[in-house]
């Protein structure tokens, strides 16, 4: 069976970025009929917090991104314990006590003569004497022995890849208050739960050497492994920058839709074209990993408003009933509403200012050229209620007294009427406008 998994750190709002790796995972499972499980990494007890995992569940379930299983790293200890000591009792689990600063010092002496600054196992020679007396000096903290050996995989998206073990420091995995690192719960948890496919941020790709080694010597199966391009600004710049910005949360306050979202970053960065899909369904039938490029892939959020005004032009009025009940338009003018609206608006808050403007009517906008042939058509106006045939009916008659036609009689008409120079039909506008102030 097809398992994958999104593993958040609860340490803040999932953002875009986040999305790219949850959505790939999601298809991924779906289009197998596999599992998809959620993972909370938050083995950081100061940094993780229970707001944030209950955030990332609500984004998840706002895209529809549904899981058939949630897990929690911090659930998960007295396992991690135990690969820890299997590690350990193989002879692959070394105890560390330099201080970030003497780590840091000599890194610089290596870069220095030139070398790589990888760790150089110096704690490996310590005496069982000398280790006791670090101990209880400051603590110690826990390396895996990497076999200096060269580590192949084939990616989904990057191809062949092959990264010296020798050219990487021996991870570390138990900080020295003990705290377990991301990277052993990773390896464990992925073992445990059979995750078959991992797809993640490139900025992964030295991490995976390492825990390839890692699940052999724990004897688990390694899985598929993905690698996706780091996500950029439109002009290539950083997306970190913005990333106040591009959490999902604020995109679903913006209005902007699921469905856009998902469509966009399903395709975004592959040679297939973005295609608005407007169901889960074809997403997952129309997704492959293979066509993902390793290029930097650019996004930006503006392109996600014209397509969520696709989407919404396309709703059927019952999808939407009750968000425009609860703006407070009558129910026997609805639908009539909708069908008016529905393409002129970006987002679902574009609705709240045109019922708006037709419940309460504008300030009609009349140049001062215009004012005697106002006059004359809104005392041509029938009272209302209008319908449907109004407006034909009505500037066919103004028409006639006036003289006017094309822009130069509808123009005025519909800045008297609403105030704008562009809108919805105005055949549709009249029959919604419940005060009409020109005619005042
Ligand atoms: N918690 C890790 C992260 O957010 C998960 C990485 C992975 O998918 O293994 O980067």
């Amino acid at each position: 069976m097809t398992t994958t998994r999104f593993a958040p750190s609860p340490t803040g709002y999932i953002h875009i970025g986040n999305l790219r790796t949850a959505l790939f995972n999601y298809l991924i499972a779906r289009a197998a009929g596999g599992e998809f499980i959620l993972r909370i990494d938050d083995t950081d007890p100061e940094r993780s917090k229970q707001e944030y995992v209950d955030a990332i569940q609500e984004d998840l379930t706002w895209l529809g991104l549904t899981w058939d299983r949630m897990e929690r790293q911090s659930d998960r200890i007295e396992r991690y314990e135990e690969a820890a000591q299997k590690l350990r009792d193989d002879g692959r689990f070394y105890e560390c006590f330099e201080t970030p600063g003497e780590l840091d010092l000599k890194r610089k002496k290596q870069l220095n003569m030139g070398k790589p600054p990888v760790y150089d196992r110096s704690s490996l020679n310590l005496s069982e004497a000398e280790k006791d007396k670090l101990r209880a000096e400051r603590g110690g903290y826990w390396r895996f022995k990497l076999n200096q050996e060269r580590i192949n995989w084939k990616d989904g998206i990057l191809g062949d890849l092959s990264i010296d073990a020798a050219s990487v420091s021996d991870p570390v995995l138990i900080r020295g208050d003990g705290q377990f690192l991301y990277t052993l719960a990773s390896v464990c948890d992925d073992i445990d739960f059979g995750v078959t496919d991992v797809v993640r941020g490139s900025d992964h790709v030295t991490n995976t050497a390492t825990q390839i080694q890692i699940i052999e010597a724990l004897g688990g199966k390694v899985p598929n492994f993905a690698h996706h391009s780091l996500l950029t600004g439109p002009q290539g710049e950083a997306l970190s920058k913005r990333l106040g910005t591009l959490a999902l949360r604020d995109m679903r306050a913006a209005g902007i839709s699921p469905m856009a979202v998902l469509s966009l970053m399903a395709r975004l960065g592959s040679s297939d074209p973005v295609e608005l899909r407007s169901e889960m369904d074809s997403l997952i039938a129309g997704f492959d990993i293979s066509k993902f490029g390793s290029a930097p892939t650019k996004f930006d959020i503006e392109d996600l408003k014209p397509m969520t005004a696709k989407l919404l032009a396309d709703q059927p009025f019952e999808k939407v009933a009750d968000h425009i009940a609860a703006l407070g338009v009558p129910s026997e003018i609805a639908s009539d509403f909708w069908g008016a609206t529905r393409e002129n608006i970006q987002t679902m808050d574009d609705l709240g200012p045109w019922w708006e403007l037709f419940k309460n009517g504008c300030e009609p906008v009349i140049d001062p050229e215009d004012a005697d042939f106002i006059k004359e058509a809104m005392s041509l106006l029938p009272d209302g209620p209008h319908t449907q045939e109004t407006w034909g009916e009505w500037t066919k008659a103004v028409k006639e007294a006036t003289g006017r036609k094309g822009r130069g009689l509808f123009m005025p008409l519909r800045k008297a009427l609403t105030g704008m120079d562009h809108g919805p039909d105005m055949k549709s506008v009249l029959p919604l406008l419940q005060v009409i102030r020109a005619k005042q």
